[in-house]
């Protein structure tokens, strides 16, 4: 991974990339329904972000032939956009990166399509409520580990699955930089949060095991006991108190209320996102 983001970023570029990220993706999952290709969703995604003066950071990424990256029930991330219909109960994910003015702000989202069942609907709830617990621990003085043991925690105690071979990471200047920033982890370990830093957080989470493989297309990465998977990421701006939010979902998972009702007994979710610890 590159050297880590400078501590000056360009606010303005990451802001404005940021909302063209949060608008584009509240239009994917508008559009989201039975019947819909994922080819449909990723056209529909680089129409709305080259109209608006943006760049989709992710084609051409290391070869990446498509804007968005969707992926469907036991695909974790990196699935292709293809002819695949979408069908009720799927649970689908999307990951989307914009460039604007040289700055890249990276952000994905899971959404049922339709009714899911009791199970997925309770994995989305949790990964939502993962990212959210990482949110409150992603400030100055926090350390990488602060956050993935909270992630960790918080995933685990509702009876889930964290996957440890993907991470978040900075960003900036560049699509991945340094810090990883780790779903799992031990406190008082790794990298410290520093204002000025800007970062993607990503929990990835899953119905079973957390162990991954990738597909033979060299890209999508599934679950190896094919059990289903969710994610959510948003890129932020370390500060010495809450993060500012670049990509904020909460616009998007407004579009699809109803689908993330599922509970999850035993653990305060509290969860919602906004809510900063
Ligand atoms: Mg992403
Ligand atoms: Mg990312």
């Amino acid at each position: 991974m590159a050297k880590a983001g400078l501590l000056t970023p360009d606010l303005p570029s990451l802001r404005a990339g940021g909302q063209l990220l949060v608008e584009t993706l509240e239009h994917l999952v508008e559009a989201a329904s039975p019947g819909v290709t994922t080819l449909e969703l990723d056209r529909l995604a680089e129409g709305h972000i080259r109209s608006h003066g943006g760049v989709p950071a992710f084609l051409g990424h290391r070869g990446f032939p498509a804007t968005i990256c969707a992926s469907v029930g036991e695909q974790v991330v990196h699935g292709l956009p293809s002819d695949y219909r979408l069908v009720e109960g799927d649970a689908l994910s999307i990951d989307l990166g914009v460039k604007m003015n040289g700055w890249y702000t990276d952000s994905a989202v899971t959404v049922g399509i339709g009714k899911l069942e009791p199970e997925l609907a309770r994995l989305l709830t949790a990964t939502q409520g993962a990212l959210t617990v990482a949110l409150g621990e992603a400030t100055a003085g926090r350390r990488t580990g602060d956050l993935g043991a909270a992630v960790q925690r918080f995933v685990e105690s509702a009876g889930f699955g964290v996957i440890r071979d993907c991470v978040g990471h900075g960003i900036g200047q560049q699509l991945h930089l340094e810090p990883s920033v780790p779903n799992f982890g031990k406190a008082g370990t790794g990298t410290s949060f520093k204002a000025g830093m800007v970062i993607a957080i990503e929990p990835m989470v899953t119905l079973g095991s957390p162990e991954i493989t990738v597909a033979d297309d060299k890209w999508t990465v599934l679950t190896r006991d094919r059990s289903a998977a969710a994610h959510f990421e948003e890129t932020v701006l370390i500060t010495d108190g809450e993060p500012e939010r670049l990509t904020p979902l909460d616009t998007v998972l407004a579009k699809v209320a109803g689908t993330l009702s599922g509970r999850l007994p035993g653990v305060n979710s509290g969860a919602r996102l906004g809510r900063v610890a």
